[in-house]
């Protein structure tokens, strides 16, 4: 359904019970659906001790992988495991992580993941900072003259997907408000009309 409704890239929220309080899946469930579509699977570990699990995520078919700046002791290491494994590699901070701490990194990745609710359910409110947050990191991958992309995940939706994509957001992640929706098709049309202008 989601591959036919236009979906880009597919989300999939991994969560251990321990990084985060929810637990979610593993890697048999992204084999599993790696079997049904062709999009890029975008794996974003919430667990704790993800350098024992990205190899493993990157075989069942993950395309993107991100990790948790607040999980990782080593995260140069890290990052350049999801390369070395075949992955794009992303680094994902929770809402009270500033995004000064990216600045050495930034080099080394693909895409910075920014938390606008508290990482571990789906369904809660989009913190308001977050557009500041964004602002902030675009300016700061701007000045740095990297190619680094700028995913959200957490409260986005038709409602405010324009003023994020004008803060610097370029990948958009939509749970409640794709799923929750009577027409999930139609949800994903207006959002990409709200930031393609068409
Ligand atoms: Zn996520």
């Amino acid at each position: 359904m989601i591959t036919r409704a236009g979906a880009d890239i597919l989300h999939l929220d991994v969560m251990d019970g321990h990084f985060v309080p929810n637990i979610t899946f593993g890697p048999k469930m992204v084999a599993d659906i790696r079997k049904l579509t062709k999009l890029p699977l975008d794996v974003h570990l919430m667990i704790s001790e993800p350098e024992k699990y990205v190899d493993e995520f990157v075989k069942a078919g993950a395309d993107w992988v991100s990790v948790h700046y607040e999980a990782s002791n080593h995260l140069n290491r890290l990052v350049q495991q999801v390369r070395d494994a075949g992955a794009k590699a992303g680094v994902v901070i929770n809402p009270a992580t500033p995004v000064n701490v990216l600045e050495e990194i930034l080099p080394f990745i693909d895409f910075v993941l920014l938390m606008s609710v508290n990482p571990g359910f789906g369904g809660q409110k989009f913190i308001k900072t977050s557009v500041e947050k964004a602002k902030k990191l675009a300016g700061m991958i701007k000045k740095m003259e990297l190619d680094v992309m700028i995913e959200m995940d957490g409260g986005i939706g038709p409602a405010n997907i324009k003023t994020l994509s004008d803060a610097g957001v370029n990948v958009f992640v939509a749970g409640n408000a794709v799923f929750g929706a009577s027409d999930p098709a139609a949800v994903i049309a207006e959002m990409k009309k709200q930031i393609n202008g068409k």
